[in-house]
């Protein structure tokens, strides 16, 4: 990370903490690592995202429904899912710095760094020449080739290495890469060794392997066990999607950047259930749908781009990322994956039970396949917090930081406050205040210079605030002040409830998509 982002970065984190936002778990035994608490502001902006992303699945599309399934599971469930024997991750130490790290991503971080010298080759050619056509030079420029074919290398031996399990092949890697710790740099590595990434526990009271039962590292299990009760409960027609929110566990070799890679965390996810050989086609669906949800949110359209994977799992044929630019820089935030019929043939193999849909229209039986739409809350969530966060000059030469964050996943929606303390101006703001919070989360405030009030409502995101003076008492108009612009309008009384709504409702937002 550059120093500005890093300064950025940090920034976020300071002000997530100060204004109620994101606190480190138990904090006064000085924390535990990757796992954290969303304070009073944090839960509302939490459960904002949460609205935005079940209406749109479920609301919008009639041939969705959403279930919440327990997070313990059967044991045989995370078998028959891989999970037990392959959710593992290549872990590498150095023994130098005692710095722990994941072995694929300091292979992939090397792949990177090779991908940024061909971008910036191709940003100077661009520079330089008219017409500038970027395949042909990235398929005949000497120093672009050499690269290109050492990623391909890297690449392939990478795949070969995850998907064999051969992790003295990974190591070799590393080796022969001189790939030092970003730490140190230093090159004294220790074996990679596997790592399971699920956590477990005993059930009842009797702590032996036959009780052994894990934390769920991914929601997506908990509705392929449903798959068939949804369906026939709901009288559901192939194609037909199950979605759900809910908490994942994962234990994280590295987990070091805030909310984005946590221990607990929650998922949003949807199967969609198609007819074999139609799978290719909902994935393009789904990616499609997925990235107008994600830029109709107005965080920049410039901060998107999809990522193919490369290494693919072992349930699917065909995955990508919609990666987020981060203040780190561009990073996973939700993964589309075609998982093909490899979990619902899995679980009728371990369960014995059929897991098969009646077709009426050909009258067959067959599993389906399935496409998936997975996205982490948190790292919405940090999306969301990073991009709106600005730290502003303003014209008369003071500074504020603002949350731009969209108003209908504004923790609060406006801010009542009352000019002054006496001449009944509470009263009245309190009167204001009873009309509007049936409709709009409303924030009560009298204390300070209306000046000061304002800074601190721009802090948390607060994209209105209603000031009531002297004039309300005798024509019942406010001063309304927009949280973007700064700018105030007078407005009668009356009309705030109707304006405020319409700003401030999740469904404006889905209206665009
Ligand atoms: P990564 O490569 O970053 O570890 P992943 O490919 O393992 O992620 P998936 O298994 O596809 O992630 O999970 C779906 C989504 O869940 C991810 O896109 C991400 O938003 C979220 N997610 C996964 N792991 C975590 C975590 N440890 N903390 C927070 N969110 C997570």
């Amino acid at each position: 990370m550059a120093n500005q982002e890093e300064n950025l970065f940090k920034n976020v984190i300071a002000h997530a903490k100060e204004y109620g936002f994101v606190f480190q778990s138990s904090e006064i035994y000085d924390g535990l690592s990757a796992v954290y608490d969303y304070g009073q502001n944090g839960a509302e902006l939490k459960n904002n995202i949460k609205e935005y992303w079940w209406k749109f699945m479920t609301m919008l599309h009639e041939n969705i429904v959403g279930i919440d399934a327990a997070i313990f599971m059967h044991p045989t469930t995370w078998k028959a899912s891989g999970h037990v024997d392959a959710f593992n991750d290549p872990m590498i130490d150095n023994k130098d710095s005692k710095k722990r790290y994941r072995a694929d991503q300091l292979i992939e971080g090397y792949i990177e760094k090779l991908e940024e010298k061909i971008e910036k080759e191709v940003e100077k050619a661009a520079k330089r020449f008219e017409n500038f056509d970027r395949s042909m030079f990235v398929s005949t420029n000497a120093r672009v080739v050499e690269y290109q074919k050492k990623i391909d290398e890297v690449n392939d031996k990478l795949k070969e290495a995850m998907g064999s399990g051969n992790m003295e092949a990974m190591k070799q890697l590393i080796i022969d890469l001189e790939i030092a710790d970003p730490v140190s740099g230093s090159r004294n590595w220790t074996d990679v060794r596997q790592f399971n990434l699920m956590f477990s526990t005993e059930m009842g009271s009797v702590a032996d392997d036959a009780n052994k039962i894990y934390l769920r590292p991914e929601t997506a299990q908990g509705i392929f066990v449903n798959f068939l009760n949804v369906q026939k409960t709901g009288r559901m027609k192939i194609p037909f999607g199950i979605a759900q929110i809910g908490k994942a566990f994962r234990n994280e070799i590295v987990a070091r950047q805030f909310i984005f890679r946590m221990r607990e965390f929650e998922q949003m996810e949807m199967q969609f259930f198609v007819k074999p050989g139609e799978e290719m086609k909902w994935y393009e669906h789904w990616k499609e749908k997925r990235i107008k949800w994600h830029k109709a949110l107005g965080l920049g359209e410039e901060n998107y781009r999809f990522h193919d994977h490369l290494n693919l799992a072992h349930y699917a044929n065909a995955a990508c990322d919609i990666q987020f630019d981060f203040p780190m820089g561009f990073r996973e935030l939700e993964g589309i994956h075609s998982r093909t019929d490899f979990d619902l043939k899995s679980h009728e193999k371990y369960s014995g039970k059929k897991l098969q849909y009646f077709d009426p229209e050909t009258n067959q039986n067959y599993i389906p396949y399935v496409v998936e739409t997975s996205i982490g809350l948190d790292r919405m969530f940090l999306a969301v917090l990073s991009s709106s966060y600005k730290e502003e000059k303003l014209a008369d030469g003071s500074e504020r930081v603002v949350l731009r964050i969209p108003a209908p996943l504004a923790p609060n929606k406006v801010a009542i406050l009352p000019l002054t303390k006496k001449d009944g101006l509470p009263e009245k703001a309190q009167e204001i205040m009873n009309s509007l919070k049936f409709h709009v989360r409303c924030f009560y405030e009298e204390k300070d210079a209306i000046g000061k009030r304002y800074r601190r409502q721009d802090a948390v995101g607060t994209p209105y605030c209603v000031t009531v003076d002297h004039q309300t008492l005798q024509d019942n108009t406010v001063t309304i002040r927009h949280r973007d612009s700064m700018e105030q309008e007078r407005v009668p009384v009356d009309s705030l409830k109707a304006t405020l709504t319409a700003a401030c409702s999740v469904n404006n937002i889905l209206e665009r998509i």
